[in-house]
Formats: structure tokens, C-alpha cells, sequence
């Protein structure tokens, strides 16, 4: 089924988001601020670049969550945390809202960009998640490129897993504040949640959600999160809306957070501000979910709601300047 509807020109637009928690202004510095502002800014522009052009949305969001987890700021790829045992390992995945076509990669631990690996997986196989080894091998026969697993190592990343190992039974989401780690974002080290994911609408009305993360700093080896999985942290179908989520993952699986505000669109009539309102506020909580999301509907509306004190995150139209925020 093809869920394309036509759509005025100027509706596209993008919005990106690297994670939510408790980002600590006072802790926060000009430099460091800016440089968060910066590369959002970088990636919104390539973004709307792609949609200018009459790009699709899907490629406006692989373009964008590529370059996010290029970027050292954000917790994936290149930055990505650590597990319990020192290791990388990552999830990802994206969906068109179009078809309804998906893809996912979870545990891979060599694979630069997961989610053009994702990508490769929807646009390759007739398989919606691929995993581990036999993710890798399948990617790499489509041209994704694999690396060693040190491409992943930060400084700061690694003094982070290594605080949070010592404390036992503790799990780290994400940045944090102390001087270890002081090239990444002053966070409180209990509660700061990475990820990084963008949700597009392109000038023909089409959707597209995009995710992708390091998962949790010191995670059991072998946890998977919300972030690859459709419906929970990432979810488009071109009737409703896309959404890609950040927090506390277990809680967004639970409430099938992303699929949810689809649903209270499309059976109960919600708006999408009143839908995205109800689950990050309302619902979440309830199950101790703790972050935030980003979402377009079909018709070009735009919400970045988070329950946490902030969410790195910004949003684009196509021929407007673009929005950054980081705080409340
Ligand atoms: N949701 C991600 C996970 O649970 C973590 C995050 O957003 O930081 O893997």
C-alpha cells in the first residue's frame, strides 16, 4: 500500500534531536554550548538542503542521523557509550512512512554509520531487523562500511563507563558532568540519555523517522533498547506522523511510545501536540520513562517534547532559519 498524499511544496521540514536528560546549565560553558548549537545546526542545514532540492525525507533523515553519529558530541557511532564489558554496541533503524518500510540493526560493534546499515537492511532483505555478525556481514555486501571496534573509543566515553562500572549495578545514560569527561556536555551522571534521530516530511507529504544510539554507558552486553525498534523509539507512517524518541528505553518499549502517538492520532483524533503531550508527560512517567522525542505529522507540524530538563535538539523548515534549543 502506498500512503503518499499529495502536499503543498513549502510543508518540508526536518528536526533532529541528540538525547535528553538532565543538562545542567550552570554546569554547561559558552564554548560548549556552542559547539552543540553548531553541529545542529550543520546537520539541520544539510537536511534542508536535501529537501530544497525535492530530496525524499528518507534521505534527509539518513543524511542527518549519518552526520549525528559522525559527530563525537552525541552518543553514536563515533561516541557511542560503553557496555558492561568495554564494548560498543549499536542500534539503529528508519522507516518510510510512505510504504511503511523498515529497517533495524542492533548489537552491531564494526559498523560506522548504523543507520545506513539499517538502511541497506530495508532496502536489501525482505527481513525488518538484522543483528550482530549476521547484521555485519549483510551491510557490508551492500557497501556499508565496517571499522575496527577503537573507532568508536572516546576519552570521555571511556572515563564515563569506568565510573559507572565502579559503581556497581549502576547504569550511565549517556554524557555527563564530571571533569573526566569534561569535552562532552556537564550532565548529571545519573541521568542524561544519548541517542540521536531525525524525523522529516519532504515536499511531496512524505514521511520518514530515523534512530540511532550507543544504548546505555556500562548496559549488559546483549540489551537492546527502544532505539532500533519500530513503534517504540522510531516510527513514520505517512497517514499520522514520524517520530524518533530518547530516554529511558525499557519505559518507551513498554508503552510502544512512538506507535502510541500514532494510534492516538489516527483512532482517537488527537493532534499531534496533544498526542506527543499525553505519552511524554502523562504516559512515560508512569512507567518511570524519563526523555523526550521529535515529531513531524502529515501536515508539517512540528513538536520536540521532553520530561527532562533538556533535549539537545532543533528544527528546520525548508526557505526558514533554523531552530536550536537545548534547555527548557
Ligand atoms: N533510548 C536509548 C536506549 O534505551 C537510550 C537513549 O536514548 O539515550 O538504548
Amino acid at each position: 500500500m502506498n500512503n503518499t498524499v499529495t502536499k503543498p511544496a513549502n510543508i518540508a521540514a526536518i528536526a533532529i534531536h541528540g538525547g535528553a536528560g538532565t543538562i545542567l546549565r550552570s554546569a554547561m560553558n559558552t564554548a560548549q554550548e556552542q559547539a552543540y548549537h553548531d553541529a545542529l545546526n550543520e546537520i539541520l542545514g544539510a537536511g534542508q538542503k536535501i529537501l530544497a532540492d525535492g530530496g525524499s525525507a528518507l534521505d534527509a533523515v539518513a543524511c542527518a542521523v549519518s552526520m549525528l553519529e559522525d559527530c563525537p558530541l552525541f552518543n553514536a557511532g563515533k561516541g557511542a557509550v560503553y557496555t558492561h564489558a568495554g564494548t560498543h554496541e549499536l542500534d539503529a533503524a528508519i522507516m518510510d512512512g510512505a510504504t511503511l518500510d523498515a529497517g533495524a540493526v542492533a548489537m552491531v560493534e564494526h559498523v560506522r554509520n548504523p543507520i545506513l546499515a539499517a538502511r541497506a537492511v530495508m532496502e536489501n532483505s525482505e527481513h525488518i531487523m538484522l543483528v550482530g555478525a549476521g547484521a555485519e556481514a549483510f551491510v557490508a555486501q551492500h557497501g556499508v562500511e565496517l571499522v575496527e571496534p577503537e573507532y568508536f573509543h572516546t576519552e570521555a566515553r571511556h572515563a564515563q563507563w569506568l565510573r559507572a562500572r565502579d559503581k556497581e549495578g549502576m547504569l550511565l545514560l549517556d554524557h555527563d558532568a564530571t571533569s573526566q569527561a569534561a569535552e562532552i556536555a556537564p550532565i548529571d551522571p545519573d541521568d542524561k540519555f544519548g541517542t540521536v534521530g531525525a524525523v522529516a516530511i519532504d515536499m511531496h507529504g512524505n514521511l520518514a523517522a530515523a534512530t540511532s544510539t550507543g544504548g546505555i554507558t556500562n548496559k549488559r552486553v546483549g540489551r537492546v533498547g527502544d532505539s532500533p525498534l519500530i513503534g517504540a523509539g522510531c516510527y513514520a507512517n505517512n497517514r499520522t506522523v514520524a517520530v524518533s524518541a530518547t530516554g529511558t528505553g525499557e519505559a518507551f518499549m513498554r508503552t510502544v511510545a512512538a506507535y502510541d502517538i500514532s494510534a492516538r492520532m489516527e483512532y482517537a483524533g488527537q493532534s499531534l501536540k496533544e498526542a506527543a503531550e499525553q505519552v511524554v508527560m502523562d504516559l512515560l512517567p508512569r512507567y518511570k520513562g524519563r526523555g523526550g522525542l521529535i515529531a513531524i505529522d502529515a501536515q508539517g507540524n512540528v513538536v520536540l517534547p521532553f520530561n527532562t530538563e533538556g533535549m539537545y535538539r532543533g528544527f528546520a523548515k525548508v526557505g526558514e532559519t533554523a531552530v536550536t534549543a537545548i534547555y527548557k
